[in-house]
């Protein structure tokens, strides 16, 4: 394992990610399917992963339960802990990071964050108090090091960047949201401000570890023995400000083939570099919604559609033409897009801010 220095500690490049974990029987809510995610926590510690990323809300608030069980097994000081408050879920941060030691079964919180600023909830987060609170406990020790994540847009990121001396900011970065998102204005803001980035979203959500035939073609042709998956992860690891780079790994070939890249990584040349840019411009044509799966936007959904599945089916639908809507049958979602009554409260949680009622109305109009 590769490591990387973070103020007076090592922290390993790659990261693992515990919002998408394996479930029972692969059903999209169904509970955490702890033996087989037990198992990917076991490999993990044993290739040298140290950093554990969680959150309140991840795995319908039962993500925490699942990783303080795991890595009880294995000395406090192996391994680092990060989770995070999402004021939207539940605004008393007193009480929530209290819960929070208790679920993860630790006195204390290595890497804590204020979870996904958007531009529509700076002001919550600012006027809630939960920022001195948080580093009052750090001055007290139950937290380690004290960061953010931010969804919002890179004007009101530099504005709470600059808010506190955070210890790190988290951001979604990776090669397609750099050619056509803000991530190279973001990466770039917190360069400037010397705060060390960790890296959510690296394959984007598992979108970037499968791309159109063309684009494969491309990155196969030049790297035969690198997976899909892998240049992407190889590309972020590649920028000097970036910490750790967090995989949400579900299955145990995705630990595999990510812990392959990060054994072999070198930087990526000029030419590699400039292979994949080819490659991600070919495949932007054949994309049509940048949905990333984080399934952010299910919970609240009145008629609970599986809305990323159906945005699946959508983007193939804009490949492959009318027949792919077949497999809208197939998708395991209570409702469906013709049930979808355009209260936008989808939209409201998406980090992305896809036009989801949008989506579910061009459905609409199509079936
Ligand atoms: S707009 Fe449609 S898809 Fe979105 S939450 Fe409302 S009902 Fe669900
Ligand atoms: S629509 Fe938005 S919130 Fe929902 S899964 Fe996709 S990216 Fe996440």
């Amino acid at each position: 394992m590769f490591y990387k220095d973070f103020k007076d500690i090592k922290l390993s490049r790659l990261g693992m990610g515990n919002m998408r974990l394996p479930r029972v029987n692969n059903e999209p809510k169904g509970p955490i399917d702890y033996p087989a995610a037990k198992a990917m926590i076991d490999t993990a510690m044993k290739a040298g992963i140290n950093y554990y990323d969680t959150a309140y809300v991840y795995h319908e608030k039962t993500s925490e339960n699942f990783l303080g069980e795991a890595l009880k097994d294995y000395p406090r000081d192996s391994y680092y802990l990060a989770t995070k408050f999402y004021i939207r879920s539940n605004p008393d941060y007193k009480a929530v990071f209290e819960e929070q030691l208790s679920k993860l079964q630790s006195d204390y919180i290595d890497f804590y964050l204020v979870h996904c600023i958007m531009d529509d909830s700076y002001d919550e987060y600012v006027n809630s108090g939960c920022i001195e609170y948080f580093d009052q406990l750090k001055k007290e020790g139950k937290i380690k090091y004290l960061g953010f994540s931010s969804h919002a847009s890179p004007a009101v990121l530099k504005k709470f960047a600059s808010l506190y001396k955070w210890d790190f900011v988290q951001i979604q970065l990776n090669y397609f949201d750099w050619l056509y998102g803000t991530a190279k204005e973001e990466y770039e803001i917190l360069k400037e401000l010397d705060i060390p980035v960790m890296v959510m979203e690296p394959i984007r959500g598992g979108r970037l570890s499968q791309l159109s035939n063309e684009a494969e073609t491309i990155l196969k042709s030049a790297k035969p023995e690198w997976s899909i998956s892998s240049w992407a992860l190889r590309w972020v690891m590649s920028l000097d400000q970036v910490s750790v780079v967090l995989s949400g790994m579900t299955k145990p070939v995705h630990m595999e083939d990510n812990l392959k890249t990060v054994e072999t990584f070198t930087k990526l040349t000029e030419e590699e570099n400039a292979t994949l840019m080819h490659a991600c411009e070919t495949h932007k044509k054949y994309l049509s919604i940048p949905c990333t799966g984080c399934r952010y936007c299910c919970d609240d959904c009145p008629v609970q559609i599986n809305i990323p599945e159906v945005i699946g089916v959508y983007n193939k639908f804009k490949v492959e033409g009318l027949g792919a809507l077949r497999e809208l049958k197939t998708i395991d979602s209570v409702g469906s897009p013709l049930d979808c009554i355009g209260c936008g409260m989808c939209t409201h949680h998406c980090p992305q801010s896809i036009d989801v009622p949008g989506v579910m109305a061009k459905l609409q109009e199509l079936l």
